[in-house]
């Protein structure tokens, strides 16, 4: 490795910038045209085409709003992922995918853009990379497999054909257009291999990394085709700086990221470097960067805080970009606050730093355009900033910095004055909601011990050791979903709608009662989501018609907006369960989303500190738990997939989290008489740091992700005491694969060995919404066999 040699900059950055855009396009378009690719509709051209025009359209779009100077608008599309995007141009794919590298021709080691695709979504027997959620947002990327010998290369030139419309590709293709000066984003080095697993068959104490210096390589030669494509800038994330619960020690990430930087830094011909660390506080490795020759930095001033000014006097002078305004969340920015940031740093850094108005991550995860949203309360609406409004809040925000205060009056005094309606406007505080909240005492989160209630609900549901269940939905049948668009179009009256949905609750407790399940459900054909559902019927929220953001690939979430205090002004789901009820003998399981869940999938109000709006949440649904008990319900399952995806990054943080979210669940539960069961669902079984507060949410009955892993966890669990009941998924419902009878005795047979036949639950991993009916009774068929075989056998 050479020193680092820092090139004079040859153009500045200008004074706002975004670090990203949402790249599904206003109305989807990304979706509709890979899926119509997938489907074989359309060909590659066609996509390629419809890719290049949302790009074109992207452009237009920013330069329209007034982002303008030099690397202004950033080139960060991806068909699929971001992380994706670099495994493909790297080819860096493990052995099961070997046969796609060079898939994008020309000798290219990289992959093409089936072999793209294919490594998202496998292909027959091929699985598909894992997914997993990006930092402690909700959006998913793709987990590169990385072993010792895993390829890494980079091929320059490679652009102008590049399949995947990789960042050299979308450089070459922007400055065709006239775009003056596109500022391609990658993902970077250090965060790529923290965010990798080591591949399947991959050397005991492998970490992929320990391949930093050949991946550094690869990245050489991307850089340099920047700069040949004609990039002045290129920004390379490194969000994984941010977080401090990586399995490789922080010091050996600093020294990484030394590495990286000072390396990058030494090409002789390459684009300035912007390196950004969103979604949290650089921390200690701000004077790491500092020392090394790369041009800028960007800060995430709303998730992290203001550097201390010794570190700041660290980066010597290198340009800053500070993340004022939240790629995170729809709340208009506080420009007030936001200005006086600005001013704040200005004064700590050393004079002359060059600063640039950005925002704290991509708009990745915020939807559009709020001027679109012509059903939403104007005044509701007024409060709000999507991708496009967030923009102008930058523009703004530099104009403030660069001029004064002056500059900028009308938009800080429209600010305040909304802030201020806001703050009064009715639903925003309620009396009776705050009161409640207010007068929780910790009994109101403790039930009677777990002791007490096991012998009273035995007797009461009466039920056979290994006990199965469901995890709450049954397919979402074409029937179902036809009859919701037709309910909400209005060609289906309420009483309609009514009585489909009642036919199909008795088709699903039939069925289940054929199949032989102990404890029934019935079915949730009535929910379009499982947290949409409740915010359509909860006071406190409002939806959107085009809020559309990028969970994973194609798929996107229309996240309900929390605005106000929550409050439950009827039941919501009693009249079905307890119809459901009516049809059987059988206990039947009444179904809710956990507080923490509905605020993990909901953008959430900035307004009130989220342990008080899970409270309110706590109480709401605390309100239906009694209602459903009321009605003869005497199981209910409270949902919480959330509780580990939205951990804290910082190990600091994790505690003061389980503990609100932790009290949140059992708010809502805590009332339940003792002889009512209480289950809640995991999607996961990652219970590393969880372990402990899942123990703690107290539930009678945990149903948890089990079968991929074949309940390898399960001792660990048992070891540390966990002592309640445990439903561990014995189907992968994520394929449609049906497990034979044998598999599923075998998983039950571990469990059983692991907790004892007194604490199993038989059941799948997850709710059954995606898959076909023939799959479902053939599996929960050999699901109940297996049961039956064991409970023989013991
Ligand atoms: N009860 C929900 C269902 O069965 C749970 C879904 C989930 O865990 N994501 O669909
Ligand atoms: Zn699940």
């Amino acid at each position: 490795m050479t020193t680092p040699t820092t090139p004079a900059p040859s153009t500045p950055l200008p004074a706002a910038t975004i670090l990203g855009y949402p790249r599904i396009g206003p109305d989807r378009e990304l979706k509709r045209a890979v899926e119509s690719y997938w489907k074989g509709a359309t060909s590659a051209d066609e996509l390629r085409a419809a890719a290049a025009g949302l790009r074109r359209a992207t452009r237009e779009r920013l330069r329209g709003l007034g982002l303008a100077g030099p690397a202004a608008v950033p080139a960060d599309f991806a068909y699929y992922d971001q992380v994706l995007q670099v495994t493909s141009a790297l080819g860096a794919v493990p052995p099961r995918f070997a046969h796609l590298r060079g898939g994008a021709g020309h000798g290219h080691p990289g992959l093409g853009l089936e072999g793209h695709f294919t490594v998202a979504r496998g292909q027959g027997d091929l699985a598909a990379q894992e997914m997993t959620k990006w930092m402690d947002s909700n959006y998913h990327y793709l987990v590169p497999e990385i072993d010792e010998s895993t390829p890494l290369d980079y091929v320059p030139g490679f652009g102008a054909i590049d399949p995947t419309d990789g960042p050299a590709a979308q450089v070459l293709e922007a400055l065709a257009a006239g775009e003056p000066d596109p500022r391609p984003v990658i993902v970077g080095p250090v965060t790529y291999l923290l965010a990798s697993k080591p591949a399947d068959g991959a050397a005991p104490g492998f970490r992929p990394i320990d391949r930093l210096d050949d991946l550094l390589g690869a990245y050489g030669h991307l850089l340099a085709d920047l700069w040949a494509a004609g990039a002045q800038w290129v920004q390379i994330d490194e969000p994984a700086l941010v977080a401090d619960t990586w399995a490789v020690p922080r010091e050996e990430i600093l020294a990484a990221v030394h590495r990286a930087c000072t390396w990058i830094a030494a090409i002789v011909e390459r684009p300035q470097v912007l390196v950004t660390g969103a979604y949290g506080s650089l921390g200690d490795a701000l004077p790491v960067l500092g020392a090394t020759g790369i041009e800028a930095v960007g800060l995430d001033l709303v998730a992290g805080a203001l550097p201390r000014a010794e570190e700041l006097a660290a980066l010597g002078g290198k340009s800053v970009v500070a993340g004022v305004v939240s790629g995170r969340n729809i709340w208009r920015t506080d420009l007030e606050a936001a200005l006086a940031a600005l001013e704040c740093l200005r004064n700590a850094l050393p004079a002359g730093t060059p600063l640039t108005v950005g925002t704290s991550t991509s708009l990745q995860h915020v939807p559009h355009d709020v001027e679109r949203e012509a059903s939403l309360d104007p005044v509701i609406r007024s409060w709000l900033a999507f991708a496009d409004q967030k923009v102008g809040e930058v523009l703004t925000l530099a104009r403030g910095l660069a001029g004064s205060r002056d500059a900028i009056a009308d938009e800080l005094a429209r600010d305040a004055s909304l802030r201020a309606q806001r703050a009064t406007h009715p639903g925003v505080r309620r009396a009776e909601v705050r009161d409640a909240v207010g007068a929780i005492t910790p009994a109101d989160r403790q039930r009677p011990p777990y002791a007490e209630r096991k012998p009273l609900q035995d007797a009461r549901l009466g039920l056979p050791l290994l006990p199965t269940t469901t995890i709450g939905s049954f397919p979402q049948t074409p029937q179902i979903r036809d009859a919701r668009a037709a309910h909400r179009r209005g060609e289906l009256d309420a009483a309609g709608y009514e009585a489909q949905m009642r036919a199909e609750i008795e088709r699903v407790v039939r069925l289940q009662e054929e199949i032989g399940l102990d404890v029934l459900v019935h079915g949730e054909a009535e929910r379009n989501d499982m947290v949409q559902y409740f915010a359509e019927l909860l006071d406190g929220f409002a939806t959107t018609e085009h809020g559309w953001v990028q969970s994973y690939g194609s798929r996107c979430t229309r996240p309900s907006i929390l605005w106000g205090d929550v409050a439950r002004s009827a039941p919501m789901t009693v009249a079905w369960s307890s119809y459901a009820q009516s049809l059987t003998d059988k206990p039947l399981k009444g179904m809710l989303t956990g507080p923490v869940t509905i605020m993990a999938w909901s953008f959430v109000r900035d307004d009130l500190p989220r342990a008080e709006v899970a409270d309110q949440l706590g109480l709401a649904l605390r309100a239906e738990v009694a209602d459903l008990e009321a009605a003869g319900i005497g199981v209910i399952q409270v949902d919480e997939p959330a509780i580990r995806e939205t951990l804290p990054l910082r190990r600091a943080d994790q505690p003061a989290y389980l503990e609100w979210s932790v009290g949140s669940f059992r708010l809502a539960t805590g009332g339940a008489v003792s002889a009512t069961q209480i289950h809640t669902h995991l999607c996961y079984s990652e219970f590393d740091v969880v372990i402990d507060a899942v123990d703690h949410l107290d539930a009678d009955v945990t149903s948890i992700e089990a079968s991929r892993s074949r309940m390898d966890i399960l001792p660990a669990v048992a070891a540390r005491g966990f002592t309640r009941q445990l439903g561990p998924g014995v189907w992968d419902i994520h394929s449609p694969r049906v497990p034979s009878t044998e598999e599923c005795a075998e998983l039950i047979g571990r469990a059983v060995d692991a907790l004892g036949a007194g604490s199993v639950w038989v059941n799948p991993d997850c709710g059954l919404k995606t898959r076909g009916y023939a799959e479902t009774t053939s599996s929960l068929g050999n699901l109940v066999a297996a049961a039956a075989r064991v409970r023989d056998g013991l």
